[in-house]
């Protein structure tokens, strides 16, 4: 299908307001259309009074923003990183970029996050071979926070900095406090299927002002102090529009609004489905912490239903609704053959066992309906 399909229901779709607009009107009219502008400053004001963070920083993508977080806590060539299997190959991608080799730990079943139990493996391994890992990337897969307390306090025992992949977490709390905050950086995603979307965006936010003044030259391809153009660092394009920063003022004032009714209709999909032989709704809060429920996921248990993930997806295709298997781990995926890996079984199993459910924040009660008589029509009580 080429063009938009206006009676299908998809995964999570761009959701604006009525403000976006005005952002983009101003800056048109002021012509405030380069990467550099008031609604730059504007959306990073946003962020930081949102997240507590005192330094922001708007990128055209969170990829962009995960590759400078890595940079300032020093990844380079020859480095290992520790990352969650369970996730979005973005988040791997930039420790790849700069020369690194991740290291994969498995997810543990309440949260779907890292486990922290496979963590102190991999660190107790690391320690042993005296090589020490130069950062532990921590992601909140679907919204969910992972388990912070322990995962940080494993990270401060053993002296590794902590980046926070917050792409899918914008809106999330954990002991009342915003994702994204808590590592040394973090890192939110603005692309067109989060909960938020400039169209296409990232944010790194830090306290740290060194840090953040670096990163904001390096994303301009670090120019230094002088009339001409004169480089002594490495840099990238990597500056967000004036212009979709704009969208992204407009979107920020939604925030809790769309967490609100994401958290809904998780709620509602729970209410309407749960009971139905072998399907379970997952992941878990855990304790202290509140998901934004970006996508609403879901468990076929085998020994429970005949019916697998992939002919629930298919049946949901016959009534135009898009949904998605859960991401596909990392170290199963050919682009990290031979990556070492802690653990592995529970990411495995719930990739092979979940599927994600239409989670716009625009879904209507009839737009649900039509899933969940879908689902039941396939699973019937
Ligand atoms: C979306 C996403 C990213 C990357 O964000 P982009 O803005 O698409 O580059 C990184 N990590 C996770 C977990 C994501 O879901």
């Amino acid at each position: 299908m080429n063009s938009q399909d206006y009676d299908r229901l998809y995964l999570s779709p761009p959701h604006l307001g009525r403000h976006e607009l005005n952002y983009l009107h101003k800056a048109i009219e002021d012509n405030w259309v380069a990467p550099v502008g008031p609604n730059l400053d504007g959306f990073e004001q946003d962020v930081c009074a949102f997240t507590g963070a005192q330094h922001a920083l708007a990128l055209n993508s969170g990829t962009a923003a995960i590759h400078l977080g890595l940079r300032l806590l020093g990844v380079g060539p020859g480095d290992e990183v520790l990352c969650p299997s369970f996730t979005f190959v973005a988040t791997a991608n930039p420790i790849t970029y700069l020369g690194a080799t991740p290291v994969f730990i498995d997810s543990e079943a309440e949260t779907w996050n890292m486990c922290p139990n496979r963590l102190r493996e991999a660190l107790e391994d690391r320690r042993r071979q005296n090589r020490q890992p130069r950062a532990l990337i921590v992601v909140h897969l679907y919204g969910m926070p992972c388990r912070l307390r322990e995962i940080l306090a494993l990270a401060e025992e053993f002296g590794v900095p902590v980046l926070e992949d917050a792409a899918e977490a914008l809106g999330s709390t954990y002991e009342g406090r915003p994702l994204g905050s808590f590592g040394a950086v973090g890192v939110f995603s603005f692309n067109g299927n989060k909960i938020l979307t400039t169209s296409g965006g990232g944010m790194l936010v830090t306290n740290n002002a060194a840090w953040a003044a670096k990163a904001r030259a390096w994303s301009a391809q670090a120019r230094d102090d002088a009339p001409h153009y004169q480089h002594s660092e490495l840099g990238y394009n990597y500056r967000l529009s004036n212009l979709l920063a704009g969208i992204g003022r407009g979107q920020m004032g939604l925030l809790d609004d769309r967490v609100k009714k994401r958290r809904e209709i998780y709620a509602w999909y729970q209410d309407k489905l749960q009971g139905l032989p072998g399907l379970s709704f997952g992941p878990a809060e855990p304790a202290g912490g509140r998901s934004n429920r970006w996508l609403s996921c879901l468990l076929l248990s085998p020994a429970e239903t005949s019916i697998t993930p992939e002919q629930l997806r298919l049946h949901l295709e016959t009534h135009n609704v898009e949904s998605r298997p859960l991401w596909k781990p990392l170290h199963l995926q050919p682009l990290f053959a031979g990556v070492p890996v802690f653990g592995g079984a529970v990411c495995t199993d719930l990739f092979t066992r979940g599927i994600c459910l239409p989670s716009g924040s625009a879904m209507t009660e009839t737009h649900l309906r039509r899933v969940a008589d879908a689902v039941r029509e396939l699973i019937p009580v």
